[in-house]
């Protein structure tokens, strides 16, 4: 088998839902994954170890507009990739960078070549390029990089959309030809995944994902999701793309979801998710739990003695009263958002349990059925 590969092993019958393992040259990883976001090569708050170890994270993200800016990647390159600059011994998949740079940097010119921006951290120019987003991601050593692609805003017109999804397809060809070549002496340690977009439009979408079939990747994303659309309307995007994307090849929903919405996702045939939610909610004392959403400042939780989830089997509940976190959380305690945030990533990655187990076992409808009235106390 070669390192990169992907196998189903169970297929719920009454949805798109699969259980399936992704192997990649950094282990093995159960899928459905939810993958922690390590923006700066790091997830903040916890360390590489009780990510490894005491989650059982398989799989991180890590930003290559981020590290390509801080610290750059020849130097990343020098001290051994990023597995080894950040002591994470599993897999790690990066974006293109994309993203980052429509969300984050200032001036920004897109042409055919690519797109010319402007650092956010010291106002500097730079340019990526299809091919030279590729070079930075093989410079990280990631197991799975990601196509620069255009995501745009929403709301945006039809006619907008539609020339922006047609230079996306393009840049992905040229990518994938530029990744084929470097890689040709090792290939299958690294996989390259095209990225769908079409905004909210399902036509465009069905017609990327189509145009994108051509590259017989490894692996696909659905990008644009999250920009501000109505939840509905990013479901509606991942199904229109559902029946062209190869069943064989694991599908990947980028930037997506809140806890109840997890399972909707691999209804409709997705992966592999990720999001800063569980992370970024818990440092702002948001905290995701079995019987729903705990606002950690609250009043009434000052003399709670309770664990914050009961059912929950993590280090900080199996540790600590929610009357001592929300002291932490009022006194601006750096322990509280290692705490919450392992907590919040355990609800995450246990959900994802949750769900792989109720595909394999036959019973993912009734799951979902479980999860559906929940969804208003869980988002
Ligand atoms: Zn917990």
């Amino acid at each position: 088998m070669p390192p990169f590969s992907f196998e189903i092993v169970a297929e719920c019958p009454h949805t798109r839902a699969r259980a399936g393992l992704l192997h990649t040259p950094h282990g093995t990883i159960e899928t459905p994954v939810f993958m922690p976001v390590g923006t700066q090569a790091t997830v903040k708050g916890l360390t590489q170890q009780a990510l490894a170890e005491d989650l059982g994270v398989a799989i991180l993200l890590a930003n290559t507009y981020h590290l390509y800016l801080r610290p750059g990647h020849e130097l990343i390159r020098q001290l051994g990739g990023l597995h080894r600059f950040m002591s994470w011994p599993n897999a790690i998949l990066t974006d293109s960078g994309g993203f980052q740079v429509f969300s984050l940097s200032g001036l920004r010119k897109v042409d055919e070549h690519g797109v010319i921006f402007q650092s956010h951290l010291n106002g500097d120019q730079h340019t990526f390029t299809p091919e030279s987003t590729v070079d930075v991601q093989l410079a990280f050593g990631s197991d799975i990089l990601m196509v620069l692609d255009e995501c745009p805003e929403y709301p945006v017109s039809h006619e907008y959309a539609r020339q922006s999804m047609h230079r996306t397809v393009r840049w992905a060809r040229q990518a994938n030809q530029h990744f084929r070549s470097r890689v040709a002496e090792s290939p299958g340690c690294h996989a390259l995944f095209p990225i769908v977009q079409g905004s909210m439009f399902p036509d465009l979408r069905r017609e990327c994902a189509s145009a994108l079939l051509d590259l017989d990747s490894d692996g696909y994303a659905i990008g644009g999701l999250s920009v501000g659309e109505p939840r509905p309307l990013s479901l509606e995007a991942v199904e229109a793309t559902e029946g062209i994307l190869p069943r064989s090849k694991p599908r990947y929903a980028m930037g997506v979801g809140m806890p109840a919405e997890l399972a909707e996702y691999v209804a409709r045939g997705v992966d592999m998710m990720d999001c800063v939610l569980p992370s970024r909610n818990a440092r702002n004392g948001y905290l995701f739990t079995s019987e729903g959403r705990v606002i950690i400042k609250h009043n009434r939780y000052k003399d709670d003695p309770r664990p914050l989830d009961e059912r929950c089997r993590c280090y900080t509940c199996s540790s600590y009263s929610r009357a001592y976190l929300r002291h932490l959380f009022q006194s601006g305690e750096i322990l509280y958002a290692v705490l919450a945030t392992w907590h919040n990533l355990r609800r995450y990655l246990d959900i994802m349990r949750e769900i792989r187990h109720a595909i394999i076992s036959g019973s993912f409808p009734e799951y979902l059925k479980c999860v559906r009235p929940a969804s208003e106390d869980a988002g």
